[in-house]
């Protein structure tokens, strides 16, 4: 992943700033923590320098967040790779699930996939006890009843 600022790439487990386009619907600007302090810095500057001239203005916090400040949420860890994941206050419905970017969007997506497409407990043929089938041949819940079964028709033969 590129920090879309300093063009660097932000390392794997480090933290990802992910600030929303308010110029652009939907749009998300993917920020490396250097960037992002330098960006908070920068704007905190022209706070100050705003706020001299038009306190006034600054009742409304939302424009307040929109000019002059970045309002970063807590930081939540990616819901696919763990990793720190800084939102701004802007983006304003924050989801359930935290991604860092679209790589584990599309990644948690698929797992999501996944999960719905599991097979249905069935009943183990020896023990009875159900389990999650791997395949779709499974018969047995464990390798220990995979086993009995196999020594009860070995028996059998005999
Ligand atoms: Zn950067
Ligand atoms: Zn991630
Ligand atoms: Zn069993």
């Amino acid at each position: 992943m590129k920090c879309d600022r300093c063009e660097f790439p932000i390392p794997e487990g480090a933290p990802v700033y992910r600030r929303r386009d308010a110029n652009q619907r939907g749009a998300r600007w993917i920020w490396c923590a250097k960037c992002a302090a330098e960006e908070s810095a920068k704007k905190e500057r022209s706070r100050r320098h705003a706020l001299l001239i038009n306190p006034a203005a600054f009742e409304d916090e939302k424009w307040d967040n929109l000019c002059f400040s970045f309002g970063w949420r807590p930081a939540a860890p990616c819901a696919a790779c763990g990793r720190p994941v800084i939102n701004d206050r802007l983006s304003a419905k924050i989801c359930k699930r935290v991604v860092c970017g679209d790589e584990c969007r599309r990644a948690l997506y698929a797992a999501q996939a996944r999960e719905r497409r599991k097979l249905p407990t069935r009943a183990c043929s020896v023990c009875g006890k159900d389990f999650e089938p791997k395949r779709t041949d499974a018969r047995y819940c464990s390798a220990a009843c995979k086993q009995r079964a196999h020594r009860a028709r070995q028996e059998a033969k005999v």
